[in-house]
C-alpha cells in the first residue's frame, strides 16, 4: 500500500515508534529510524525493520539540536529521494510537582517532544506540498487533551502539539498533506510490561490488579493499548481513504479522555 514512499520516524527504536517503523516497512515503505538507544538497541531494531525487505535508513540526530534535526531531514530526502511521511514519534517523560520540577527536565522535555516537530515540520513541508502527497502524525497522549498532577512539562508539550497539528493542518490543506496527532493512553512496551511484576512484590497486589487498579486506573477498558494497534491507526492515516482527516486527534485510551 505504501510502497513507492518514504518515511522518517523520531525515537523510533523502541516502543510505539518501532512499531510504527515495522508497520510501515511492512506495508512497503522505506524508512528513515532515529533514537538515541545503546549501539545494540539500535542494530536489533533496524534488523527488525529490515527484516520487511524495503530500505532502511538510521539517523542518530538528537532531537534536542536543530541543525542534527534538519540534517537528518535533509538526509533522507537525499538518500531515499523524498521524505512523505513523517512521523514525529520521540518522547521522554519526568514526574515532579512543579516547585520541584527541574529546569533542565522541562526543556528537555518541550524540546524533544514539540520543538523538535517544528523543525522536522518546517524541513519536510515543503518537499510534501510540492509533490502534493505528505503525511505528517505526531504522537499525542491521553495528556494532550487531558492532565496528571506531576507531569506539568509532558502536558504542556503534548497539548502544544495538538495546536501545532491543527495550524500546520490548516497551512498544507490544500496541497494533498495531511496532519494528525494519534493519541494513545497505556501503552503494553516492554518498559510498562517489566514494572508489574515489581510493583506487585512492593504493593503485595496481584499483577492482574498492579494493570488494572494501578496502572490501569484512568483507563475505563482496564486494558493497554498495544505498540500494533497505534501503528495500524498510523497507517490508516497514510492511506488514501484518509485524505480528508486532517488537523484531527484521534484518542486510542480505552475511553479516558471521555469521562
Ligand atoms: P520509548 O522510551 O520506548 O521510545 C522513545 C524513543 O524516543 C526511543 O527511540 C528513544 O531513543 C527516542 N528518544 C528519546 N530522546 C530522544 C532524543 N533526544 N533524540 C532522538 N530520539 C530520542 O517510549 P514509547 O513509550 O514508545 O513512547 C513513544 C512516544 O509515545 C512518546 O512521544 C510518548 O510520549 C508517546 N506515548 C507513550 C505512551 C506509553 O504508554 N508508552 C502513551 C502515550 C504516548
Amino acid at each position: 500500500m505504501l510502497s513507492n514512499k518514504n518515511a522518517v520516524i523520531t525515537g523510533s527504536t523502541s516502543g510505539i515508534g518501532l512499531g510504527m517503523a515495522e508497520a510501515l516497512a511492512r506495508n512497503g515503505a522505506n524508512v528513515m529510524m532515529n533514537g538515541l538507544g545503546s549501539a545494540k538497541e539500535n542494530a536489533d531494531a533496524i534488523d527488525r525493520v529490515k527484516s520487511h525487505g524495503t530500505k532502511v535508513l538510521f539517523s542518530s540526530a538528537n532531537m534536542l539540536k536543530p541543525a542534527q534535526i534538519t540534517r537528518m531531514i535533509e538526509s533522507a530526502e537525499k538518500k531515499m529521494g523524498s521524505v512523505d511521511i513523517l512521523i514525529n514519534n520521540a518522547g521522554i517523560q519526568h514526574v515532579a510537582p512543579i516547585e520541584e520540577f527541574p529546569q533542565e527536565k522541562w526543556d528537555a522535555i518541550l524540546g524533544i517532544i514539540l520543538t523538535s516537530s517544528f523543525h522536522t515540520i518546517r524541513a519536510a513541508l515543503p518537499g510534501m506540498k510540492k509533490r502534493k502527497w505528505g503525511r505528517v502524525i505526531n504522537t499525542g497522549s491521553a495528556h494532550s487533551l487531558v492532565a496528571s498532577p506531576f507531569k506539568s512539562a509532558y502536558v504542556a508539550a503534548k497539548h502544544g502539539l495538538v495546536g501545532l497539528t491543527r495550524t500546520v493542518a490548516l497551512e498544507a490543506a490544500q496541497f494533498g498533506v495531511t496532519v494528525n496527532c494519534i493519541s494513545p493512553g497505556y501503552v503494553w512496551t516492554p518498559l510498562v510490561k517489566n514494572q508489574v511484576a515489581d510493583t506487585a512484590r512492593a504493593r503485595r497486589m496481584s499483577k492482574e490488579d498492579v494493570k488494572t487498579k494501578v496502572l490501569l486506573e484512568a483507563q475505563p477498558t482496564k486494558e493497554f493499548v498495544t505498540v500494533e494497534q497505534v501503528a495500524e491507526a498510523a497507517i490508516y492515516l497514510c492511506s488514501d481513504n484518509a485524505r480528508q482527516i486532517t488537523g484531527s486527534n484521534l484518542s486510542m485510551d480505552g475511553g479516558w479522555t471521555a469521562q
